[in-house]
This record gives C-alpha cells, sequence and structure tokens, in this order.
C-alpha cells in the first residue's frame, strides 16, 4: 500500500496588497517553516519561454492563470524543493501565500495538504489596498500592479473566488486579521493564532 505524506500547511489568503508575500517571508525565516508565493514563482519564470509567456500574459490583465498550469508547476516547485533539500516535507510547515486562489485549486490542495491554519488577511478600506499597490508598483518595479484598472480588476477577481475557494475548507479552521493596523500588531495576532494552531499548549 502506498502512503503519501500529506504537506503540513498554513494558508495565508487575502486580497492583492493585503501583505500575503511580506508575512509569508517572514514566516518562511523562521525554522521548521518553507514559504512559497505562487505570484513570485510566477515572477521567477523564463518569460523566454512559450509557457512563461503564457503565464506572463495572464498575469499583465490581473487575470488568474489557469488552474491546472498552476498546479503542475506548483507540484514540480515543491517535488524539486524537497529533491534539493530545502524544503523537508516530513518536517517543516508549508506557508502558502497566493495559493489556492481558486475552488478547483482549493480541491486539488486538500489531497496533498493538511491544512493546520487558514490565515485570512482581511482590510478594512480596500483603498489602503490600493494606495499599497501603487507604491509597490514603483518599488519592485511590477507591472501588473503599475495601472489601476488592473489593479481594480484584481481585486474583483479576489473577492469573486474568495468565498468559493475558502468554502472548501472547515470554518472554524480560518482566522482573520486586520491589516490596517500596526505591523507589530499584525505580527503579534499571527504570532498568536500560529501558536494556538500548530504548538497548542498542553491543558
Ligand atoms: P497579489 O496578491 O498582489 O495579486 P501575487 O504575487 O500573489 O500578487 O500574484 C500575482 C499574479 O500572479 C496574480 O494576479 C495572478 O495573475 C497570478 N497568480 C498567483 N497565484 C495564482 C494562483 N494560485 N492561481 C492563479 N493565478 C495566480
Amino acid at each position: 500500500m502506498k502512503i503519501s505524506l500529506l504537506y503540513n500547511t498554513v494558508l495565508l489568503f487575502g486580497p492583492p496588497g493585503s501583505g500575503k508575500g511580506t508575512w509569508g517571508k517572514i514566516l518562511g525565516m523562521m525554522p521548521g517553516f518553507y514559504h512559497l508565493s505562487t505570484g513570485e514563482m510566477f515572477r521567477r519564470m523564463d518569460i523566454e519561454s512559450e509557457l512563461g509567456q503564457r503565464v506572463m500574459a495572464y498575469m499583465r490583465q490581473g487575470d488568474l492563470v489557469p488552474d491546472q498550469i498552476v498546479f503542475n508547476l506548483w507540484t514540480q516547485h515543491m517535488q524539486n524543493a524537497a529533491l534539493i533539500g530545502t524544503f523537508k516535507p516530513q518536517k517543516d510547515i508549508l506557508v502558502l501565500d497566493g495559493f489556492p486562489r481558486t475552488q478547483s485549486q482549493a480541491e486539488t490542495l486538500k489531497t496533498v495538504a493538511h491544512i493546520k491554519a487558514i490565515v485570512l488577511l482581511h482590510c478594512a478600506d480596500p483603498e489602503i489596498l490600493v494606495a499599497r499597490l501603487h507604491r509597490r508598483a514603483v518599488q519592485e518595479n511590477r507591472t501588473d500592479d503599475a495601472s489601476e484598472p488592473i489593479i481594480r480588476r484584481r481585486l474583483v477577481v479576489f473577492e469573486r473566488e474568495m468565498n468559493r475557494t475558502l468554502a472548501v475548507f472547515p470554518n472554524d479552521l480560518i482566522d482573520s486579521v486586520e491589516v490596517s493596523q500596526p505591523p507589530v500588531r499584525i505580527l503579534a495576532a499571527l504570532g498568536a493564532i500560529l501558536a494556538r494552531r500548530l504548538a497548542p499548549e498542553e491543558s
């Protein structure tokens, strides 16, 4: 009988500009954590390749990359990371940011991951997100952040997919963190959630 291993996983979920990448990187620096952003994975693709060109075309429009492409590239990335030893599937907590983004991605992910926590980075004021994305366009030279209509489109796409994606998981796995508060408070909230979900105190 083949016993397949489920990756112990934390999902960072939230609209563009909510800080998934920032917090994901910070969590990924903790010993025993491995962070992967699918957006980052796509941005590192060879844009000369045919697949790289296709992926970029979706991103530039603010559209989602098709599920099958996302899952294939994600699987390849995880297998390579396990092979070279940067990700240790038996021990590490996988922190995913930007994946899953659709119901179908969530259902597929569930077959290979044990979801220990879902953190929803919530922003009370969407205009804060728009302003952050404008800043990021300049700082990180991201073409998909450069135009206001594309930014707004990505926010709409997120709203459209969010409920259906989250509905795939038990509701009591989801904790929400407000991201318009000062970063130290966000860090404290994230720490409290992860401590409770991943290392609960013995009672
Ligand atoms: P943001 O959260 O600001 O949208 P990301 O780096 O997470 O930034 O994503 C950038 C773009 O990459 C998305 O707009 C989308 O085109 C593509 N993308 C990233 N992750 C996924 C995914 N899981 N499914 C489909 N498309 C994705």
